[in-house]
């Protein structure tokens, strides 16, 4: 079969809830995939920041290999010999001291809004069925009917109500409007300490800290939505340690398997975990043996490789070199480690032209928000393939 049967192919029998750039993968390898006839592609995207480790990461690669030969699912009736291994790794890097395991993101974020809720009505003492958690405007936490309600984003909500109150929204980066948002009954502050598809918006300095104090001082939660921002992406092993900050949640995903599988978590202060008892939430997959073999593994990657360091040294490198560009589209280049955002004039007509280019050069990028293009390869890149980028990202930022 060639690339336009693969695509016809997904065309005919696929929902239709994406519109993905016509390249058809077949194999990857550290920051480099191939499609189907064989052309090389820089991925610059590393599935939203989900393979960081790089394709196929080898030591990942034969653990699951090994694990998937001896035992991939008990369910959570039963204990296994992976799970407590994968949490105690997951304490070390995180310094969060509780864990609960699900698959996907917005299963995590899920799992915290309910720790959240419950613990409002546990210990802060509001009455049942009145907490409210303040998020910020232009966030993303994935997309369930819950998270969803919450979002600003018209085409993620349209069409799929009733929607689910509770929610208050804010804008991104003030700390005065969490001020004057926050009430008796509010439960919880949910944020992303950097933005990610909402077009890579980096808050002011001293943001998190700020906001943190202002939780303190109001026995409100701080809860971050490290998805895409941990795990090494921006610099740091999470996002938050820029700033001198401890939340009571954190939530983890993407990155956590390498790209092997769906893995997420949801950590927690021994306060707020505390709130779930048996049965109060669960999930057949979550924390499974393979998942959790995986996880620990693609943690240890991290670790070892030092890829959080990694991230911060190539990102600098990378936003110089884009910085240096002359083009007359880019209105603003920002970003943290290997979180980046070119930003377009709107005269430019679109990041999409600018992605199909790139594609067309052997880059693989995607735009955020319209007029965003990010840059977000796995973190094992080095400079010699950013500037075999960076030639090729001039050449497309200065066409017509
Ligand atoms: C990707 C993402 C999610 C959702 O994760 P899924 O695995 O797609 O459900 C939630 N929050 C942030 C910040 C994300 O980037």
């Amino acid at each position: 079969m060639n690339a336009h049967q693969f695509i016809e192919l997904e065309n005919q029998y696929g929902a239709n809830n994406y519109h993905p750039l016509d390249v058809v993968l077949t194999r990857g390898e550290g920051v480099w995939v191939w499609d189907v006839d064989g052309k090389k592609y820089l991925d610059c995207l590393s599935a939203y920041s989900a393979v960081n480790q790089g394709h196929c990461h080898p030591r990942i690669a034969n653990v699951v290999a090994e694990q998937a030969r001896r035992l991939t699912l008990t369910s959570r009736a039963f204990r296994n010999d992976q799970l407590g291994l994968f949490y105690q790794k997951l304490v070390e890097i995180s310094g969060m001291p509780k864990v609960l395991p699900m698959n996907s993101g917005a299963e995590a974020v899920e799992t915290a809004l309910k720790a959240i809720r419950k613990w409002a009505y546990t210990v802060k003492g509001v009455p049942e069925d009145q907490a409210e958690i303040i998020v910020c405007a232009n966030n993303f936490h994935g997309r369930t009917i819950t998270i969803i309600s919450f979002s600003t984003e018209e085409q993620y909500r349209r069409g799929f109500g009733p929607l689910t109150p509770g929610f208050k929204i804010i804008p991104f980066g003030d700390v005065d409007a969490l001020k004057a948002a926050i009430t008796p009954n509010t439960a919880a502050f949910l944020v992303e300490p950097i933005q990610g598809e909402g077009g890579i918006i980096v808050p002011p300095a001293g943001y998190l800290e700020a906001a943190e104090k202002v939780c303190r001082e109001n026995n409100v939660l701080f809860v971050l939505d490290e998805i895409q921002t941990g795990l090494g992406r921006t610099g740091k092993m999470f996002a938050h340690q820029y700033e001198n900050v401890k939340p009571d949640g954190l939530i983890v995903g993407k990155a956590l398997s390498g790209g092997f599988y769906p893995v997420s978590a949801f950590l927690a202060t021994e306060e707020l975990m505390g709130v779930f008892k048996p049965g109060d939430h669960g999930s057949t997959f979550g924390g499974n043996p393979l998942a959790a073999a995986i996880g620990r593994t693609a943690l240890e990657v991290l670790v070892e490789e030092k890829l959080p360091e990694r991230a911060a040294e190539m990102g600098e490198y990378f936003m110089e070199g884009l910085r240096k560009i002359k083009s007359p589209h880019v209105k603003e280049i920002r970003g943290k480690g290997l979180l980046i955002g070119v930003e377009l004039k709107h005269e430019a007509g679109g990041a999409r032209r600018f992605c199909e280019a790139l594609a067309q050069e052997g880059i693989l990028s995607k735009e955020t928000h319209e007029h965003v293009i990010r840059f977000a390869p796995p973190l094992v890149i080095g400079k010699e393939e950013i500037d075999w980028a960076l030639a090729r990202i001039e050449k497309v930022l200065q066409m017509d």
